[in-house]
């Protein structure tokens, strides 16, 4: 039985207005603003529930580092530039971004470093991170704070975080999750009212996930690189699958848990459908590069040698966390594959290392369960 008080504050309101939707369960769970998991913690590292890819090694910052300096380069070095992170965490991937930036003089001149955090715990965290930086800082609630103008963004691990709709295919239709209670008054799964019209055709029992938040940004971010200029990379877990298994996920303490056991006391993500945003972003006018797998990304642009030569100085201990990082970043059986990156840029360049070539603006092809 669900003991948290945010559980309570659900039964409540279930009882009170009905069933409601994953996507709202998912809402209050994450960010209600007295008990939402991300309002109330730091969640990142070996003490809190998982470890992103910046947490695991400075590498990966670097790295995207330099492939943001680089395409602002090729996007024709715009002054002045929003530097944007979406949900940056501890602030350790903007440390590592701004530490090779500060190497581009001119970079220095032209950017503005953005940050759009829903935590105040995580908010603090990273001003004590970037607190040294000479970069001008600025937080902000969401993207529409940002003044317009040409804007390098990237999110790791943010899109996963945004609610999502889950369908169940009964019948030959959509039928939409939700979340009431059983018998006993415990926080349970059921089916509601809601229909999804127009979905694909899939299995008996297959699920369909859909993030309107997060297509909403995907349109908003696409909207302005379109317009304005500039690029966004966006890295999360995910597949291009547009139905199949449920991904709806919760993890505590570093393991998989039941999400409907601990609300705003576990971590709740979702795979994110790499395909309906690449088709979003499209169809806003901007350039669609990969979906490409992490390690893939990371190998492509000189993980190896970056490793090699922050090892070349460095003890036997040094060495085998750098090996171990790499290892964890790039095998396909750890973040390799898993993890995706997708770039959305202003029409008419093509970023490495993704081999698009000029105005090729298609997605790779979706696979249907
Ligand atoms: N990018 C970081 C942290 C990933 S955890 C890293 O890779 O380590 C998800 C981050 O998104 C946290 O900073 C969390 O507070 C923030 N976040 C989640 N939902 C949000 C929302 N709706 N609005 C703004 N920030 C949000």
């Amino acid at each position: 039985m669900s003991r948290t008080p945010l559980a309570e504050k659900l039964r409540r309101l279930i009882e009170a207005n009905g069933p409601m939707t994953v996507a709202q369960y998912m809402a209050h769970c994450l960010t209600d603003p007295e008990h939402g998991y991300y309002v109330t913690r730091d969640p990142l590292g070996r003490s809190g529930d998982f470890i992103t890819a910046p947490e695991v090694s400075q590498m990966f910052g670097e790295i995207l580092g330099g492939w943001l300096i680089h395409v602002w380069d090729l996007c024709g070095a715009p002054s002045p530039v929003s530097l944007v992170e979406l949900g940056p965490g501890r602030g350790t991937l903007m440390a590592d971004i701004l530490r090779v930036a500060s190497r581009v003089p001119k970079f220095g001149v032209a950017a503005h470093v953005r940050l759009v955090e829903a935590s105040p715990v995580l908010k603090a965290r990273q001003a004590d991170a970037l607190k040294d930086s000479s970069f001008p800082l600025s937080w902000h609630a969401s993207l529409d704070e940002i003044p317009p103008g040409p804007m390098l963004l990237v999110a790791n691990e943010f899109f996963d975080a945004l609610p999502i709709r889950q369908y169940q295919r009964i019948a030959g239709e959509w039928r939409e999750r939700v979340v009431s209670l059983d018998a006993a008054g415990e926080l349970a799964f059921g089916i509601g009212p809601g229909r999804l019209a127009n979905g694909p055709v899939a299995s008996e029992g297959a699920t369909l996930e859909v993030s309107e938040p997060a297509e909403a940004l995907v349109d908003q971010i696409a909207e302005r690189i379109a317009t304005d200029g500039g690029a966004a990379l966006i890295i999360d877990y995910g597949n291009q699958r547009t139905a199949g298994d449920p991904t709806l996920q919760a993890v505590r303490g570093h393991r998989y848990t039941d999400p409907l056991a601990a609300p705003g006391e576990a971590d709740l993500t979702a795979h994110v459908d790499f395909g309906a945003l690449a088709r979003r972003a499209i169809a806003e006018g901007a350039a669609v590069h990969g979906p490409m797998p992490q390690g893939e990304f990371l190998l492509a642009l000189g993980l190896l040698d970056r490793a090699g030569r922050l090892g070349s100085d460095a003890d036997e201990a040094t060495r085998d966390q750098l090996r171990a990082a790499v290892e964890r970043l790039a095998e396909p059986y750890q973040m390799g594959d898993l993890f995706k990156m997708l770039a959305i840029t202003q029409v008419g360049i093509a970023p490495p290392p993704f081999s698009a070539a000029l105005g090729d603006k298609q997605p790779r092809p979706i696979c249907a369960a």
